[in-house]
């Protein structure tokens, strides 16, 4: 099975606004090969970019774009075509956008992968599977502890066993924040999981305070309380935090997560669509398992990463993942059998590769260029 081409597509609702919302403007790639299969994936990083990696003609050793890599190759081994897209980007990669683009490459061989041999991913990389998944969602915190604790409310209404709460308000007052993780946790009762996201607002001090000042309203995790960038931080405070400490949504390759896990995260969140492709999060999983460490994906983007964070979750013996609820139709549509949720849970796709169709009318009208 030989590859003959690399699509990047380019989609893009109107009228993007400056929110943290991944669903408003998407690239998608797809992977033809000579026996007529397509294998898809996702990325999630600027798609103007990411697009021009993908694209971009052959330059001087080690400068590709990784079409320019990987047409004509064999797709059977999937994790030699990363290596071989890791060597020949990196005098511009190794690290941000290249790794982003190489996501949506890895995650469509996969899925070309599984097409082929007529196997889900998660049967391909030998996991026992789960056919259902539990789900947690995320939301911003409200304005005020008010309106945080009707948005729990509504979390609860779908059932779910597991939120989290992150940015808007939180993190410039202790007493606020507390307010505000009070009124979820009120709202969604003992038995919910709940998380909170500091979105690296804090220095250790401030985090470690804090930490102690939450435990007692029984927090799951505390996110990214520090810059992605303070990794003497991490290793300050994971030792030290009286509430698990996760990070990673932001990270690249193998070898950024082994240093997060040496430096003490407890919880790795790699997102498919941006760490470097399912090649990357089954590793972090594997390097989770030997230190005793959480592995739970980042997914805020299309049914596209969701299916593969499935994918990866049941093969690997994980036990939850995020379900992005923005009413964006590049996440409600552009999957056609997007896995819905469902009492808290989300049921892993069981056909072949990552088990998904695109609406090719959705593709046509929001493709940007
Ligand atoms: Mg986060």
């Amino acid at each position: 099975m030989k590859i003959t081409d690399v699509e990047a597509l380019h989609l893009r609702i109107p009228g993007v606004q400056e929110i943290a919302d991944g669903t408003q403007d998407v690239l998608i790639v797809r992977v033809y090969a000579d026996n007529g299969l397509v294998g898809i994936g996702e990325v999630s990083s600027q798609p103007y970019v990411c697009k021009a990696i993908i694209e971009a003609p052959r330059s001087a050793e080690r400068r590709h774009g990784l079409r320019q890599i990987i047409v004509g190759q064999d797709a059977e081994n999937v994790e030699a075509l990363w290596q071989r897209m890791y060597f020949h980007t990196n005098r511009y990669g190794r690290r941000g956008a290249a790794i982003h683009a190489m996501s949506g490459v890895d995650t469509a061989l996969w899925d070309l992968r599984g097409k082929a041999v007529g196997q889900p991913v998660y049967q391909l990389w030998g996991g026992a599977g789960r056919a259902n998944m539990r789900a947690y969602a995320s939301y911003l915190f409200g304005d005020t502890p008010d309106e945080t604790f009707r948005l729990a409310q509504e979390a609860k209404r779908l059932g779910l066993e597991a939120v989290k709460f992150g940015w808007g308000p939180f993190g410039k007052d202790a007493q606020v924040d507390r307010d505000h993780v009070e009124a979820a946790r009120r709202a969604v009762g003992d038995n919910c999981e709940l998380m909170v996201d500091a979105g690296c607002k804090w220095d250790v001090a401030t985090a470690l305070a804090r930490a102690e000042l939450l435990k007692p309203l029984g927090i799951g995790w505390l996110e990214e309380p520090l810059s992605q960038d303070d990794l003497r931080g991490y290793a300050e405070l994971c030792p030290r935090s009286p509430i698990p400490i996760a990070a990673g949504e932001g990270e690249v390759t193998r070898y950024g997560f082994e240093d997060l896990i040496e430096r003490g995260v407890h919880v790795l969140q790699p997102d498919v669509a941006i760490c470097g492709g399912l090649s990357v999060c089954r590793e972090v999983s594997r390097m989770c398992q030997t230190a005793s460490r959480r592995a739970v994906p980042h997914c805020f983007s299309t049914g596209v990463n969701l299916a593969a964070s499935l994918h990866w979750m049941a093969a690997c013996g994980g036990d939850l993942v995020e379900y992005c609820l923005r009413p964006s139709p590049l996440m409600r549509q552009l999957v056609r059998n997007l896995p819905p949720l469902v009492d808290g849970h989300v049921s892993v796709p069981s056909g072949p590769g990552l088990g998904i169709e695109l609406d090719e009318e959705v593709i046509d009208e929001y493709r940007a260029n």
